[in-house]
């Protein structure tokens, strides 16, 4: 498979990088490591008029400790760069652990943070080629009007699939996002819309730009299961993320977060896993009570080659994992 032709903008700053938006606003995608959009190209799920490839931005490179929060990540540091940091190895050890599951070790070589994070959402309907989604009559997400894994429904279902989320969402991060105005902030957990085929609150001028990490969960203890094909190399099914701070005197939980990604149109926190966790020492009891609460929050569809009812039960016995791990760290 051959990619479209489209006209390749390659600016060396933010603004430039906005100004090329502002103007082909609808026209035009962002390309960072192309390891994700590049393939999607070839199946002609994009088939962009301009291509804005970023990488040349070189203060969107680094990961740097900041004033007012502990870290910040530009976009384009690559998921290798991530697993090689010693800061984050050492304050947020689980960042480190999903990025380390992503696809394989040449793909995490080009793949950045910012990438991952803007992930296209996936299912088995729409991950296709143009011959193959055209043989199904297309649907919601790309061209049709009918959705195969609801049928009837008018939501999109296909499944945010990108394994860093889940931990970012876990660590409290924020997103600075740039735009013709300027640059604003927001936290993560806002920036999805739980929505398959209008996923992400970012405008069509705008650029995520860098992410910020808080002192407040830096030092955490930290866990990532993630449930996927074939083992080496594939998107997530079913990812957990956990992360834990455990009072030195007593050993119960003075802090804890879980969050699932690969389940539903976006990657959720398990607010309730808090409630279930605090001020308790972590016990089977404790930590199969989160996993209850994660497999309740998860909306699996057979956007997969594997069953929902599977992929559910997975975010069940992988939370409940992930709390017990997380508590030994
Ligand atoms: C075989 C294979 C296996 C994979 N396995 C996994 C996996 O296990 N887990 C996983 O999470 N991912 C997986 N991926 C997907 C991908 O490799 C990663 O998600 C990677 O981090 C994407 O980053 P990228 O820089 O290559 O993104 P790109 O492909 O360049 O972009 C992805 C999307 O994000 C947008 N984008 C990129 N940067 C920005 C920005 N700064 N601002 C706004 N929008 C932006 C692009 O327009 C595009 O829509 C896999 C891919 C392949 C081909």
């Amino acid at each position: 498979m051959s990619l479209p032709s489209f006209k390749l903008f390659r600016p060396h700053s933010i603004e430039d990088a906005v100004r090329y938006l502002s103007i082909h606003a609808g026209e035009i995608k962002i390309v960072a490591g192309g390891t994700d959009l590049l393939p999607s190209m070839k199946q002609r799920l994009f088939t962009p008029k301009y291509v804005l490839d970023i990488r040349g931005i070189e203060e969107l490179q680094s990961i740097r400790v900041i004033p007012g929060h502990a870290l910040e990540i530009g976009a384009l540091v690559t998921l290798t760069a991530i697993e090689d940091s010693e800061l984050i190895r050492r304050r947020y050890p689980v960042l480190r652990e999903a990025a380390m599951t992503v696809a394989s070790p040449i793909l995490r070589n080009m793949g950045t943070i910012g990438g991952n994070i803007c992930l296209d959402t996936r299912c088995l309907w729409y991950n296709q080629s143009l011959t193959w989604r055209k043989s199904c009559g297309f649907c919601i997400k790309k061209d049709g009007d009918l959705c195969h894994v609801a049928p009837g429904g008018k939501k999109c279902w296909a499944a945010f699939s990108a394994d860093s989320p889940a931990a970012l969402l876990c660590l409290e991060a924020e997103l600075e996002i740039a735009g013709p105005t300027g640059f604003r902030r927001m936290p993560l957990a806002d920036f999805y819309t739980n929505v398959g085929d209008a996923h992400l609150k970012i405008q069509k001028n705008e650029i995520l730009t860098r992410v910020l990490l808080p002192e407040r969960t830096a030092g955490y203890s930290g866990v990532y299961q993630k449930l996927r094909m074939r083992g080496s190399i594939d998107y997530p099914l079913a990812g957990v993320a956990a992360i834990m701070k455990k009072s030195s005197a007593h050993g119960v939980v003075e802090d804890a977060r879980v969050a699932i990604t690969a389940v539903n149109p976006a990657p959720l926190l398990v607010k309730e896993a808090v409630h279930a966790l605090i001020g308790k020492p972590v016990n089977e009891i404790s930590a199969a009570a989160v996993g209850e609460l994660a497999a309740r929050l998860a909306k699996p569809l057979t956007t997969s080659l594997l069953t929902p009812e599977y992929r559910r039960e997975i975010i069940r016995v992988y939370a409940k994992r992930a709390v017990l791990a997380a508590a030994r760290a």
